[in-house]
């Protein structure tokens, strides 16, 4: 599968913790990710990530665009809803796309743990 992560900067530790918890899974998989997330994630755990640019750079259009070619199987994207964002548009497009595309889209630590669960059970999503 095509795994896309992303998490907001409060956010950020959370999902360390994620791919701490799910690396062996994760691991088995090829994995993208917006550019600090990418960069924090490999760091900690040492998975191989592509990168996109960061985020408020252009980097969940990015994801955004690989969503519309139908280039992704799953999303986490550990948002943030207590701080506004400078490209809250382009994560409102990036959430949107998921929605046109029926791609499973975990934005909190709860939902994205039970999906990647899934992913661990070898469930198609
Ligand atoms: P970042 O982008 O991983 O580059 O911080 C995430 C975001 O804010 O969309």
């Amino acid at each position: 599968m095509k795994i896309a992560l992303i998490a907001h900067d409060k956010k950020k530790d959370a999902m360390i913790n994620l791919a701490i918890k799910y690396q062996d899974t994760l691991a088995q998989h090829e994995l993208y990710a917006t550019g600090t997330t990418g960069t924090l994630v490999m760091g900690e755990t040492g998975l191989k990530i592509k990168r996109m640019k960061s985020g408020p750079l252009g980097g969940d259009q990015q994801i955004g665009s690989m969503v519309a070619e139908g280039k992704l199987d799953l999303i986490v994207f550990l948002r943030d809803p207590l701080t506004s964002q400078p490209h809250e548009p382009d994560v409102t497009a990036l959430l949107r796309l998921c929605d046109v595309q029926s791609i499973p889209l975990a934005t909190n630590i709860k939902s994205a743990e039970i999906m990647l669960e899934a992913v661990q059970n070898g469930k198609k999503l």
